[in-house]
């Protein structure tokens, strides 16, 4: 099915074997908070390394595992078979980096990423910035041979376990005066404090707080790119990260829908099993339809980005992924509450978890609204005939 290569399906085997694997952790990460001991997390980072899927989305010639769009998506559909963020130890450091990395930034950033060594955090959104990250008032001032940055960013993810953060900030002075520019910043740096630390709906052990950079100092040699480049590295990793949303809710939704066909072939009720009332049984073939789509959708997104398809039409099509994969997954795990009945609601139910931790789907790496503008947006300068 869907006419995978033996490569692909080989990739594809080794992601479900890491998944599998994972999911017997999760009850006990969700009753803790989140967390499970050292030495597991550990062990399954360096099981995510050993079978290929750590950095699977990075150069080969830099360590990565060089996979294709199509074969990112395989495998981060198998880690979005797991709940409470398990499966993040498979990272994805960011692919567009390489490109526009200085040998230094290769060596201290870049190549430890791949290699498991270090771990990033995205500081881009604020306050008042979150769809529109034009709007972000963080400011970076060049001083000598440093630039100073300033500015208060929220919903930090992974901050708690990350050794450098990206940075976005607008360029205060200069010939650039006004424009984005994105910086590496080592933690712990002077200046850098956390804010708060929000509780969220979901229980991982990755926390989102508000960080506060006050007058730190970064050397030039930190930069990314250029001066004014910065909001182009946000698109590129929009783009990546939306496929990849989508593929993870592709693993949600494939794991619920097997999950409630087994429950409601076993579960009898007046002598017969719920598959056989009418009203499961319908929540059920809605289920696996929608996914079959949103599948086949995420799946040609990929390989048109393999087969080099024009970036704008890419942007729309990994708009239109992310948008029906994770609304599609949203209503997935609504139903398979109903269909799991009071089991449904109880936190060792992979249902219930799914119904908390599939929400935010519709809202990072842009929400739902913001993906139908992007879509409308090029269907009136493209034409509908070139996105779908
Ligand atoms: C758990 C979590 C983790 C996150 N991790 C990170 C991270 O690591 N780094 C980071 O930088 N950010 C992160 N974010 C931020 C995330 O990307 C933003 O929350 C998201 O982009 C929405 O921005 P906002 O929250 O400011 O909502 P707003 O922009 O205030 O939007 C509010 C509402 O208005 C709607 N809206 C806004 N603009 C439009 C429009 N043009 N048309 C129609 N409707 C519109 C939105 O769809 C939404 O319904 C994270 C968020 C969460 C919840």
């Amino acid at each position: 099915m869907y006419g995978l290569s033996a490569q692909d399906l080989q990739i594809q085997a080794r992601a479900r074997t890491f998944a599998d694997e994972l999911i017997p952790y999760e009850v006990t990460a969700e009753l803790n908070g989140g967390e499970l001991p050292r030495d597991v997390v550990a062990a399954h980072a360096a099981r995510a390394r050993e079978l290929g899927l750590h950095s699977a989305n990075m150069p080969e010639s830099l360590g990565g595992g060089g996979c294709t769009s199509l074969q990112q998506v395989l495998i981060q559909e198998q880690a979005g078979r797991v709940t409470n963020a398990l499966a993040w130890s498979a990272a994805t450091p960011p692919s567009w980096l390489p490109a526009v990395a200085t040998q230094y930034q290769l060596d201290a950033f870049v190549v430890p990423a791949i290699r498991g060594d270090r771990e990033e955090c995205y500081a881009i959104t604020e306050e008042g910035a979150g769809s529109d990250v034009d709007a972000i008032e963080a400011t970076a001032r060049r001083d000598g041979e440093d630039y100073v940055l300033n500015g208060e960013k929220w919903h930090v993810t992974s901050y708690n376990s990350a050794d450098f953060a990206f940075f976005q900030g607008k360029l205060a002075g200069g010939e650039h005066d006004g424009e984005h520019a994105m910086f590496l910043v080592d933690l712990p740096s002077p200046g850098v404090t956390v804010v708060r630390t929000p509780a969220y709906s979901h229980t991982i052990s990755h926390h989102h707080p508000i960080v506060a950079f006050t007058d730190v100092r970064v050397p030039a040699s930190h930069l990314v790119g250029a001066e004014g480049d910065g909001m182009s590295f946000a698109y590129e990793w929009f783009r990546f990260e939306r496929l990849m949303v989508a593929a993870r809710c592709l693993g949600a939704a494939g794991r619920l829908t097997e999950e409630m066909t087994a429950f409601s072939t076993e579960r009898r009720v007046q002598g017969r099993p719920i598959a056989e009332f009418g009203a499961i049984a319908a929540m059920l073939a809605d289920s696996l339809t929608e996914l079959f789509a949103a599948r086949s959708l995420t799946y040609e997104t990929a390989r048109a980005i393999d087969a080099g398809a024009d970036v704008k039409v890419q942007h729309a099509q990994c708009s239109m992924a992310k948008l029906y994969a994770s609304e599609m997954a949203g209503r997935v795990a609504d139903r398979a509450v109903q269909v799991f009945g009071g089991r449904g609601y109880m936190r060792e139910n992979v249902a219930e978890r799914f119904f908390r931790e599939l929400r935010v789907e519709r809202i990072w790496e842009g929400t739902s609204e913001v993906q139908r503008a992007i879509i409308a947006d090029q269907m009136v300068k493209r034409g509908p005939r070139s996105l779908a």
